[in-house]
Protein backbone atom coordinates (compact mmCIF):
# COMPACT_ATOMS: atom_id res chain seq x y z
CA UNK A 1 0.00 0.00 0.00
CA UNK A 2 1.15 3.46 -1.20
CA UNK A 3 0.12 7.01 0.74
CA UNK A 4 2.33 9.10 -1.09
CA UNK A 5 0.34 11.33 -4.16
CA UNK A 6 2.01 10.64 -7.82
CA UNK A 7 4.14 13.41 -9.13
CA UNK A 8 1.18 14.43 -11.09
CA UNK A 9 -1.05 14.57 -8.25
CA UNK A 10 1.36 16.42 -5.93
CA UNK A 11 2.18 18.81 -8.82
CA UNK A 12 -1.53 19.55 -9.20
CA UNK A 13 -1.59 19.84 -5.27
CA UNK A 14 1.30 22.46 -5.55
CA UNK A 15 -0.30 24.14 -8.61
CA UNK A 16 -3.55 24.87 -7.09
CA UNK A 17 -2.64 25.46 -3.30
CA UNK A 18 -0.51 28.39 -4.92
CA UNK A 19 -2.88 29.64 -6.84
CA UNK A 20 -5.90 29.29 -4.20
CA UNK A 21 -3.85 30.83 -1.58
CA UNK A 22 -3.26 34.00 -3.87
CA UNK A 23 -5.96 34.11 -6.31
CA UNK A 24 -9.25 32.82 -4.13
CA UNK A 25 -8.60 33.27 -0.66
CA UNK A 26 -8.10 37.23 -0.55
CA UNK A 27 -11.41 37.92 -2.08
CA UNK A 28 -13.70 35.00 0.02
CA UNK A 29 -14.67 37.63 2.50
CA UNK A 30 -15.88 40.23 0.23
CA UNK A 31 -17.56 37.50 -1.95
CA UNK A 32 -19.41 36.29 0.95
CA UNK A 33 -20.59 39.25 2.16
CA UNK A 34 -21.52 41.09 -1.53
CA UNK A 35 -22.75 37.49 -3.04
CA UNK A 36 -20.26 37.99 -6.21
CA UNK A 37 -20.19 35.11 -8.11
CA UNK A 38 -16.53 34.63 -8.22
CA UNK A 39 -16.06 34.62 -12.11
CA UNK A 40 -12.76 35.97 -12.19
CA UNK A 41 -11.16 32.70 -10.78
CA UNK A 42 -12.82 30.64 -12.76
CA UNK A 43 -11.69 32.50 -16.03
CA UNK A 44 -8.32 31.86 -14.50
CA UNK A 45 -8.93 28.03 -13.87
CA UNK A 46 -9.88 28.04 -16.93
CA UNK A 47 -6.35 28.82 -18.75
CA UNK A 48 -4.88 26.32 -15.82
CA UNK A 49 -6.62 23.66 -17.92
CA UNK A 50 -8.50 22.87 -14.64
CA UNK A 51 -12.15 23.16 -15.70
CA UNK A 52 -12.10 19.85 -17.53
CA UNK A 53 -9.47 18.09 -15.22
CA UNK A 54 -10.47 14.35 -15.22
CA UNK A 55 -12.32 14.69 -18.62
CA UNK A 56 -10.74 13.08 -21.94
CA UNK A 57 -8.15 14.61 -23.49
CA UNK A 58 -10.31 14.38 -26.91
CA UNK A 59 -13.33 16.76 -25.45
CA UNK A 60 -10.15 19.01 -23.95
CA UNK A 61 -9.89 17.50 -20.89
CA UNK A 62 -6.86 16.97 -18.57
CA UNK A 63 -6.84 13.59 -18.61
CA UNK A 64 -6.52 13.35 -14.62
CA UNK A 65 -7.78 10.95 -12.37
CA UNK A 66 -10.54 11.54 -9.51
CA UNK A 67 -7.49 11.58 -6.60
CA UNK A 68 -6.41 14.95 -8.76
CA UNK A 69 -10.06 16.33 -8.96
CA UNK A 70 -10.17 15.89 -5.00
CA UNK A 71 -7.27 17.78 -4.00
CA UNK A 72 -8.23 20.60 -6.59
CA UNK A 73 -12.23 20.83 -5.08
CA UNK A 74 -10.39 20.57 -1.49
CA UNK A 75 -7.72 23.45 -1.93
CA UNK A 76 -10.45 25.34 -3.59
CA UNK A 77 -12.50 25.41 -0.69
CA UNK A 78 -10.06 25.76 1.87
CA UNK A 79 -9.58 28.87 0.52
CA UNK A 80 -13.68 29.82 -0.47
CA UNK A 81 -16.12 27.57 -0.05
CA UNK A 82 -18.51 28.98 -2.58
CA UNK A 83 -15.54 28.31 -4.76
CA UNK A 84 -15.22 25.09 -4.15
CA UNK A 85 -19.24 24.09 -4.48
CA UNK A 86 -18.85 25.62 -7.94
CA UNK A 87 -15.77 23.60 -9.31
CA UNK A 88 -17.26 20.33 -7.44
CA UNK A 89 -20.60 20.61 -9.36
CA UNK A 90 -19.33 21.62 -12.75
CA UNK A 91 -17.21 18.63 -12.91
CA UNK A 92 -19.11 16.13 -11.41
CA UNK A 93 -23.31 16.97 -11.44
CA UNK A 94 -22.58 19.07 -15.15
CA UNK A 95 -19.58 17.33 -16.79
CA UNK A 96 -20.02 13.77 -15.08
CA UNK A 97 -23.33 12.67 -16.56
CA UNK A 98 -22.33 13.89 -20.10
CA UNK A 99 -19.03 11.91 -20.06
CA UNK A 100 -20.32 8.93 -18.64
CA UNK A 101 -24.03 8.60 -20.88
CA UNK A 102 -23.98 11.02 -23.85
CA UNK A 103 -22.93 10.03 -27.40
CA UNK A 104 -19.93 11.06 -28.94
CA UNK A 105 -21.93 14.04 -30.40
CA UNK A 106 -23.11 14.92 -27.32
CA UNK A 107 -19.72 14.96 -25.76
CA UNK A 108 -18.24 16.88 -28.59
CA UNK A 109 -21.17 19.10 -28.47
CA UNK A 110 -21.60 19.44 -24.34
CA UNK A 111 -18.67 18.35 -22.88
CA UNK A 112 -16.29 19.94 -25.07
CA UNK A 113 -17.46 23.63 -23.71
CA UNK A 114 -17.25 22.30 -20.22
CA UNK A 115 -13.90 21.51 -20.06
CA UNK A 116 -13.03 25.06 -21.71
CA UNK A 117 -15.02 26.60 -18.77
CA UNK A 118 -16.76 28.23 -21.79
CA UNK A 119 -20.11 26.72 -20.41
CA UNK A 120 -20.28 26.13 -16.46
CA UNK A 121 -21.46 22.33 -15.90
CA UNK A 122 -24.94 21.79 -14.06
CA UNK A 123 -27.34 19.22 -13.14
CA UNK A 124 -31.18 19.46 -12.29
CA UNK A 125 -33.03 16.77 -10.46
CA UNK A 126 -34.38 18.37 -6.96
CA UNK A 127 -37.77 19.77 -7.43
CA UNK A 128 -40.15 21.39 -5.34
CA UNK A 129 -41.69 18.02 -3.84
CA UNK A 130 -38.72 15.76 -4.85
CA UNK A 131 -35.89 16.45 -2.94
CA UNK A 132 -34.23 13.00 -1.16
CA UNK A 133 -37.01 10.97 -3.04
CA UNK A 134 -36.02 11.72 -6.11
CA UNK A 135 -37.81 9.83 -7.73
CA UNK A 136 -40.89 12.01 -7.43
CA UNK A 137 -39.91 14.11 -9.81
CA UNK A 138 -43.27 15.81 -11.31
CA UNK A 139 -41.50 17.69 -14.37
CA UNK A 140 -42.72 16.13 -17.54
CA UNK A 141 -41.11 15.99 -21.28
CA UNK A 142 -43.80 14.61 -23.71
CA UNK A 143 -42.73 13.55 -27.04
CA UNK A 144 -43.76 15.13 -30.21
CA UNK A 145 -43.47 15.20 -33.48
CA UNK A 146 -39.50 14.09 -32.52
CA UNK A 147 -39.06 16.50 -30.27
CA UNK A 148 -39.81 16.78 -26.17
CA UNK A 149 -42.12 19.75 -24.64
CA UNK A 150 -40.67 19.97 -21.33
CA UNK A 151 -42.87 21.20 -18.40
CA UNK A 152 -41.62 21.54 -14.95
CA UNK A 153 -39.71 23.55 -12.10
CA UNK A 154 -36.65 22.69 -10.38
CA UNK A 155 -35.23 23.96 -7.26
CA UNK A 156 -31.18 24.87 -5.42
CA UNK A 157 -29.97 24.02 -8.84
CA UNK A 158 -25.97 25.27 -8.95
CA UNK A 159 -24.36 27.30 -11.38
CA UNK A 160 -27.50 27.20 -14.19
CA UNK A 161 -26.93 30.96 -14.36
CA UNK A 162 -23.48 30.14 -15.89
CA UNK A 163 -24.33 27.30 -17.61
CA UNK A 164 -25.24 26.94 -21.49
CA UNK A 165 -26.92 24.02 -21.22
CA UNK A 166 -27.93 21.39 -18.41
CA UNK A 167 -29.24 17.92 -18.03
CA UNK A 168 -32.47 17.81 -16.05
CA UNK A 169 -34.58 14.65 -15.22
CA UNK A 170 -37.95 14.77 -16.40
CA UNK A 171 -40.68 12.22 -16.99
CA UNK A 172 -40.72 11.02 -20.37
CA UNK A 173 -43.96 7.65 -20.04
CA UNK A 174 -45.33 5.84 -17.52
CA UNK A 175 -44.70 1.69 -17.24
CA UNK A 176 -46.50 -1.06 -15.30
CA UNK A 177 -47.70 2.07 -13.69
CA UNK A 178 -44.03 3.15 -12.56
CA UNK A 179 -42.61 6.51 -13.71
CA UNK A 180 -40.40 6.26 -16.80
CA UNK A 181 -38.01 9.35 -15.84
CA UNK A 182 -34.84 10.54 -18.25
CA UNK A 183 -32.43 12.41 -18.31
CA UNK A 184 -32.07 15.25 -21.30
CA UNK A 185 -29.57 17.97 -22.33
CA UNK A 186 -31.63 21.29 -22.23
CA UNK A 187 -29.66 24.56 -23.84
CA UNK A 188 -30.22 27.72 -21.42
CA UNK A 189 -31.55 29.64 -24.15
CA UNK A 190 -34.10 27.85 -25.11
CA UNK A 191 -37.42 29.34 -25.30
CA UNK A 192 -39.40 28.91 -22.42
CA UNK A 193 -36.47 27.96 -20.16
CA UNK A 194 -35.87 30.89 -17.40
CA UNK A 195 -33.26 30.81 -14.61
CA UNK A 196 -33.87 32.32 -10.94
CA UNK A 197 -31.28 33.43 -9.60
CA UNK A 198 -33.15 34.74 -6.09
CA UNK A 199 -32.38 32.47 -2.82
CA UNK A 200 -31.52 34.16 0.33
CA UNK A 201 -28.75 31.17 1.59
CA UNK A 202 -27.11 30.53 4.97
CA UNK A 203 -23.99 30.30 3.29
CA UNK A 204 -21.96 29.68 0.30
CA UNK A 205 -23.35 33.06 -0.77
CA UNK A 206 -21.28 33.21 -3.97
CA UNK A 207 -21.97 30.27 -5.09
CA UNK A 208 -24.68 30.47 -7.79
CA UNK A 209 -28.13 28.51 -6.55
CA UNK A 210 -30.77 29.23 -8.67
CA UNK A 211 -35.01 27.85 -9.60
CA UNK A 212 -35.36 26.88 -13.04
CA UNK A 213 -38.95 27.10 -14.75
CA UNK A 214 -39.88 25.33 -17.92
CA UNK A 215 -42.62 26.10 -19.92
CA UNK A 216 -43.29 24.16 -23.22
CA UNK A 217 -39.29 23.96 -23.68
CA UNK A 218 -38.94 22.00 -26.72
CA UNK A 219 -35.73 20.28 -27.08
CA UNK A 220 -35.01 17.41 -30.06
CA UNK A 221 -35.51 14.22 -28.90
CA UNK A 222 -31.29 13.63 -29.56
CA UNK A 223 -31.09 15.55 -26.52
CA UNK A 224 -31.95 12.47 -24.71
CA UNK A 225 -29.32 11.73 -22.52
CA UNK A 226 -28.27 7.75 -22.60
CA UNK A 227 -31.39 5.35 -22.89
CA UNK A 228 -34.57 6.47 -21.90
CA UNK A 229 -35.97 5.39 -18.88
CA UNK A 230 -32.37 5.10 -17.43
CA UNK A 231 -32.58 8.64 -15.65
CA UNK A 232 -33.17 7.50 -12.17
CA UNK A 233 -30.00 5.08 -12.34
CA UNK A 234 -27.79 7.90 -14.15
CA UNK A 235 -28.24 10.49 -12.09
CA UNK A 236 -27.49 7.66 -8.82
CA UNK A 237 -24.61 6.94 -10.26
CA UNK A 238 -23.82 10.59 -10.78
CA UNK A 239 -24.34 11.33 -7.22
CA UNK A 240 -22.02 8.59 -6.01
CA UNK A 241 -19.43 10.71 -8.09
CA UNK A 242 -20.52 14.04 -6.68
CA UNK A 243 -20.46 12.71 -3.25
CA UNK A 244 -16.66 12.52 -3.60
CA UNK A 245 -16.61 16.41 -4.54
CA UNK A 246 -18.99 17.24 -1.27
CA UNK A 247 -16.52 15.11 0.73
CA UNK A 248 -13.32 16.80 -1.08
CA UNK A 249 -15.10 20.40 -0.16
CA UNK A 250 -15.52 19.40 3.09
CA UNK A 251 -11.96 18.23 4.49
CA UNK A 252 -11.09 21.81 2.57
CA UNK A 253 -13.34 23.92 4.87
CA UNK A 254 -12.54 21.85 7.89
CA UNK A 255 -8.62 21.96 6.94
CA UNK A 256 -8.84 26.11 7.07
CA UNK A 257 -10.57 26.30 10.67
CA UNK A 258 -8.14 23.76 11.79
CA UNK A 259 -5.13 26.35 10.42
CA UNK A 260 -6.61 29.41 11.35
CA UNK A 261 -7.49 27.95 14.99
CA UNK A 262 -4.01 26.24 15.37
CA UNK A 263 -2.84 30.11 14.41
CA UNK A 264 -5.35 32.13 16.61
CA UNK A 265 -4.23 29.98 19.87
CA UNK A 266 -0.58 30.52 19.52
CA UNK A 267 -1.76 34.49 19.39
CA UNK A 268 -4.16 34.79 21.95
CA UNK A 269 -2.99 35.50 25.25
CA UNK A 270 -5.55 34.94 28.09
CA UNK A 271 -4.40 34.91 31.75
CA UNK A 272 -0.78 35.65 30.56
CA UNK A 273 -0.36 32.51 28.48
CA UNK A 274 -1.69 31.83 24.93
CA UNK A 275 -4.49 29.86 24.93
CA UNK A 276 -2.95 26.85 22.94
CA UNK A 277 -1.15 26.09 26.02
CA UNK A 278 -4.16 25.36 27.74
CA UNK A 279 -5.11 21.20 27.85
CA UNK A 280 -8.83 22.35 26.99
CA UNK A 281 -7.35 24.08 23.71
CA UNK A 282 -4.99 21.71 22.77
CA UNK A 283 -7.16 18.16 23.01
CA UNK A 284 -9.69 20.60 20.86
CA UNK A 285 -6.95 20.99 17.79
CA UNK A 286 -6.11 17.75 18.48
CA UNK A 287 -9.37 15.98 17.75
CA UNK A 288 -9.89 18.59 15.06
CA UNK A 289 -6.24 17.32 12.77
CA UNK A 290 -7.36 13.66 13.29
CA UNK A 291 -10.69 13.97 12.04
CA UNK A 292 -9.57 16.05 8.87
CA UNK A 293 -6.66 13.40 8.39
CA UNK A 294 -9.36 10.46 8.54
CA UNK A 295 -11.97 12.41 6.24
CA UNK A 296 -8.99 13.26 3.70
CA UNK A 297 -8.38 9.72 3.98
CA UNK A 298 -11.54 8.55 3.00
CA UNK A 299 -12.16 10.91 0.24
CA UNK A 300 -9.19 9.47 -1.04
CA UNK A 301 -10.08 6.18 -0.41
CA UNK A 302 -13.28 6.09 -2.61
CA UNK A 303 -11.66 8.66 -5.37
CA UNK A 304 -8.94 5.83 -5.74
CA UNK A 305 -11.51 3.23 -6.04
CA UNK A 306 -13.51 4.96 -8.88
CA UNK A 307 -10.16 5.27 -10.67
CA UNK A 308 -9.42 1.84 -10.28
CA UNK A 309 -12.57 1.34 -12.17
CA UNK A 310 -14.16 -0.98 -8.62
CA UNK A 311 -17.43 -0.19 -6.69
CA UNK A 312 -17.15 2.85 -4.80
CA UNK A 313 -21.07 3.65 -3.96
CA UNK A 314 -20.31 2.42 0.23
CA UNK A 315 -17.13 4.51 0.27
CA UNK A 316 -18.29 7.75 -1.80
CA UNK A 317 -21.35 7.53 0.53
CA UNK A 318 -19.11 7.03 3.98
CA UNK A 319 -16.77 9.85 2.85
CA UNK A 320 -19.30 12.42 2.25
CA UNK A 321 -21.11 11.47 5.35
CA UNK A 322 -17.90 11.42 7.66
CA UNK A 323 -16.66 14.27 6.05
CA UNK A 324 -19.82 16.53 5.99
CA UNK A 325 -19.96 16.12 9.46
CA UNK A 326 -16.64 16.31 11.21
CA UNK A 327 -16.45 19.55 9.00
CA UNK A 328 -19.26 20.90 10.97
CA UNK A 329 -18.06 19.80 14.25
CA UNK A 330 -14.26 21.15 13.16
CA UNK A 331 -16.26 24.16 12.10
CA UNK A 332 -17.90 24.95 15.38
CA UNK A 333 -14.93 24.31 17.45
CA UNK A 334 -13.28 26.59 15.53
CA UNK A 335 -15.50 29.51 16.38
CA UNK A 336 -15.49 28.08 19.95
CA UNK A 337 -11.42 28.64 19.81
CA UNK A 338 -11.48 32.14 18.68
CA UNK A 339 -14.36 33.01 21.26
CA UNK A 340 -16.04 36.21 20.72
CA UNK A 341 -14.11 37.29 17.87
CA UNK A 342 -15.06 33.63 16.27
CA UNK A 343 -18.48 35.53 16.06
CA UNK A 344 -17.26 38.29 13.94
CA UNK A 345 -17.06 38.06 9.92
CA UNK A 346 -13.44 39.36 9.44
CA UNK A 347 -11.75 36.28 11.27
CA UNK A 348 -13.53 34.24 8.42
CA UNK A 349 -14.39 31.33 10.78
CA UNK A 350 -18.02 31.79 11.29
CA UNK A 351 -18.20 31.52 7.23
CA UNK A 352 -16.37 28.29 7.19
CA UNK A 353 -19.35 27.27 9.44
CA UNK A 354 -21.94 28.70 7.52
CA UNK A 355 -20.33 26.97 4.33
CA UNK A 356 -20.19 23.75 5.98
CA UNK A 357 -24.11 23.29 7.16
CA UNK A 358 -24.67 22.56 3.16
CA UNK A 359 -22.40 19.78 2.62
CA UNK A 360 -25.06 17.43 5.18
CA UNK A 361 -27.77 18.33 3.05
CA UNK A 362 -26.95 18.65 -0.53
CA UNK A 363 -25.92 15.73 -2.90
CA UNK A 364 -28.06 13.14 -0.19
CA UNK A 365 -28.57 14.57 3.13
CA UNK A 366 -26.83 12.77 6.04
CA UNK A 367 -30.02 10.48 6.72
CA UNK A 368 -30.30 9.15 3.25
CA UNK A 369 -26.01 8.82 3.08
CA UNK A 370 -26.81 6.47 6.07
CA UNK A 371 -29.76 4.70 4.26
CA UNK A 372 -26.93 4.11 1.40
CA UNK A 373 -24.68 2.75 3.50
CA UNK A 374 -27.06 0.46 5.53
CA UNK A 375 -27.96 -0.99 2.17
CA UNK A 376 -24.22 -2.10 0.99
CA UNK A 377 -23.35 -3.28 4.53
CA UNK A 378 -26.75 -5.33 3.90
CA UNK A 379 -29.31 -4.11 6.65
C1 LIG B 1 -27.04 25.30 -1.91
C2 LIG B 1 -27.69 24.09 -2.51
C3 LIG B 1 -27.22 23.61 -3.75
C4 LIG B 1 -27.85 22.51 -4.36
N1 LIG B 1 -27.45 22.12 -5.62
C5 LIG B 1 -28.20 21.20 -6.30
C6 LIG B 1 -27.94 20.91 -7.68
O1 LIG B 1 -27.01 21.45 -8.30
N2 LIG B 1 -28.75 20.03 -8.32
C7 LIG B 1 -29.79 19.41 -7.70
O2 LIG B 1 -30.49 18.64 -8.35
N3 LIG B 1 -30.05 19.65 -6.38
C8 LIG B 1 -29.30 20.53 -5.67
N4 LIG B 1 -29.58 20.81 -4.35
C9 LIG B 1 -30.68 20.11 -3.70
C10 LIG B 1 -30.24 19.12 -2.61
O3 LIG B 1 -29.61 18.03 -3.20
C11 LIG B 1 -31.49 18.76 -1.79
O4 LIG B 1 -31.81 19.91 -1.02
C12 LIG B 1 -31.27 17.57 -0.90
O5 LIG B 1 -31.15 16.39 -1.65
C13 LIG B 1 -32.41 17.38 0.12
O6 LIG B 1 -33.67 17.45 -0.46
P1 LIG B 1 -34.77 18.42 0.19
O7 LIG B 1 -34.15 19.73 0.37
O8 LIG B 1 -36.01 18.33 -0.60
O9 LIG B 1 -35.04 17.80 1.63
P2 LIG B 1 -36.09 16.58 2.05
O10 LIG B 1 -35.86 15.48 1.11
O11 LIG B 1 -37.44 17.20 2.10
O12 LIG B 1 -35.58 16.26 3.47
C14 LIG B 1 -35.98 16.91 4.67
C15 LIG B 1 -35.47 16.10 5.86
O13 LIG B 1 -36.08 14.78 5.84
C16 LIG B 1 -35.08 13.78 5.83
N5 LIG B 1 -35.53 12.64 5.06
C17 LIG B 1 -36.10 12.64 3.82
N6 LIG B 1 -36.33 11.38 3.43
C18 LIG B 1 -35.89 10.56 4.42
C19 LIG B 1 -35.84 9.13 4.61
N7 LIG B 1 -36.29 8.27 3.67
N8 LIG B 1 -35.34 8.66 5.77
C20 LIG B 1 -34.87 9.51 6.71
N9 LIG B 1 -34.88 10.86 6.60
C21 LIG B 1 -35.38 11.37 5.46
C22 LIG B 1 -33.87 14.45 5.19
O14 LIG B 1 -32.67 13.77 5.52
C23 LIG B 1 -33.95 15.85 5.79
O15 LIG B 1 -33.41 15.84 7.08
C24 LIG B 1 -28.92 21.86 -3.70
C25 LIG B 1 -29.36 22.32 -2.44
C26 LIG B 1 -28.77 23.43 -1.87
C27 LIG B 1 -29.31 23.92 -0.56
Amino acid sequence: MNFDLTEEQQMIKNTIREFASEEVAPGALERDKNKKFPIEVFQKLSRMGMMGLPFPEEYGGGGADTISFAIVTEELSRACGSTGITYSAHISLGGAPIHLFGTEEQKRRYLTPICSGESFGAFGLTEPNAGSDAGGTRTSAKEMDEMFVINGNKCFITNASFAKHLAITAITGEEVGKKEISAIIVPTNTPGFKIFDHYEKMGLNASNTTELVLENVKVPTDHLLGKKGEGFKQFLITLDGGRIGIGAMAVGIAQSALEKSLQYAKERIQFGNSISSFQAIQFKLADMAMKVELARNMVYKAAWLKDQGRPFKKEAAMCKLYASEICMEVTNQAVQIHGGYGYMKEYHVERLMRDAKLLEIGEGTSEIQRTVISREIGC
